[in-house]
């Protein structure tokens, strides 16, 4: 973690008073309009499915659209898939994307510095919302957003973001919520409901996934993976791996990683509204976790002992890779033209170069462990 000095003040003129009333605010009246929902108009299961279906439509809007494909470009996207998630984006309330996405890349390109918009060494509440309050003045850079600011639709959306917001998060989500169940009390409620849980599990990624969980991938910056995080933010939680592969469309990248913007994006791409789902290589991946699992034991004495054991290994990993890629790519491209025979031989080749991946990567387990039980 480097060493930095607390840079941003809370002071009078720092203070954003209308982001930080907004903040402040929405919490309070949740639990005021949400006692008076069930006080005087009473529990409604309407209201409840009402505020998930909201949340969902927000959340998802903000980690598929705002983060994923504006920010990213980790994919491209129809214009009708852009226009829903520009207008669901600004009901979580959280800027246009512009700023949102502006302010984004700046922390991958800055993280854990003083640049960093949402800095982690500035403490948990800086990085998860104490820099909104201190937004005063600020504006979006321009040297983070110039291939946005050319696309007409993100710029609507950036000249009319209030309105957006406004219209698509408070008046209709009000309106329908009152139409469906008749009580203004629990449509207030169900609206307040989204803001503030939209608005927080967004945060938590910029504090507790830059404190809490592991690093597999990457210890060159503060951020974590955080499968509980996951949970509650539409699988962002795996948050070290996004930082290192900041242009792959997952976050999770195993089937059983909770990553609903991942399966909604491969959803959307089965429709042929998505496309050039960008992915990096598995070999890539391997590399780097090999890498940091050295990492964690190199400053052990013994470990140059075993120096030329883990070289040998990870080269014997790295061909067994290839050859699967190579064994793969053979079958994609030729398989019409392979005899029956010739088909079951490849498909031996690739069975047989997965079973030596696997021995080596055991291998490799068994080397790590006794580094780390020698070295006790
Ligand atoms: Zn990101
Ligand atoms: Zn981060």
């Amino acid at each position: 973690m480097k060493n930095t000095r607390n840079v941003k003040k809370y002071s009078f003129e720092n203070i954003d008073f209308i982001n930080s009333a907004f903040l402040v605010l929405t919490p309070i009246l949740l639990l005021i309009f949400g006692a008076l929902w069930i006080e005087i108009e009473g529990f409604n299961i309407t209201v409840v499915a009402f505020s998930v279906i909201t949340y969902i439509l927000s959340g998802i809007s903000i980690t598929a659209g705002y983060h994923r494909l504006f920010a990213h470009k980790t994919y491209d996207s129809h214009p009708v898939v852009k226009i829903l998630f520009l207008i669901f984006g600004a009901t979580a309330f959280q800027n246009s994307v512009l700023k949102w996405a502006s302010d984004h890349r700046q922390h991958h390109s800055k993280v854990d510095t003083n640049d960093d918009p949402y800095n982690i060494n500035e403490g948990f509440f800086f990085a998860h919302m104490g820099w909104i309050l201190l937004e005063k003045n600020s504006h979006v850079k321009e040297r983070y957003a110039k291939d946005m600011m050319k696309d007409k639709l993100i710029m609507w959306q950036h000249n009319n973001y209030l309105a957006i917001a406004v219209v698509f998060g408070v008046i209709l989500p009000i309106a329908i919520c009152y139409l469906l169940t008749g009580g203004l009390y629990g449509a207030i409620a169900a609206c307040l409901f989204r803001i503030v849980f939209v608005h927080h599990c967004t945060f938590f990624i910029n504090s507790l996934c830059h404190c809490f969980g592991s690093r597999p991938y990457t210890d060159t910056n503060t951020a974590k993976d955080n499968w509980f995080m996951a949970f509650l933010t539409f699988g962002e939680g795996y948050h070290n791996f996004h930082h290192f592969f900041q242009t792959d469309f997952r976050n999770g990248i195993r089937w059983y990683h909770f990553d609903p913007t991942k399966w909604l994006i491969n959803i959307l791409s089965w429709a042929r509204l998505a496309s050039n789902l960008k992915v990096t290589s598995a070999k890539r991946i391997l590399d780097a976790k090999l890498s940091m699992s050295i990492k964690r034991i190199e400053n052990k004495s013994i470990f140059n002992q075993y120096q030329t054991e883990f070289d040998e290994i990870k080269l014997k990993i790295m061909e067994a890779f290839k050859e699967i890629e190579n064994f793969k790519n053979e079958l994609k491209t030729k398989k019409s033209n392979l005899d029956k025979l010739s088909l079951k031989l490849a498909k031996l080749k690739v069975q047989e170069a997965k079973k030596v991946l696997r021995i080596q990567l055991v291998l490799w387990q068994l080397s790590i462990q006794k580094v780390e039980q020698n070295y006790a």
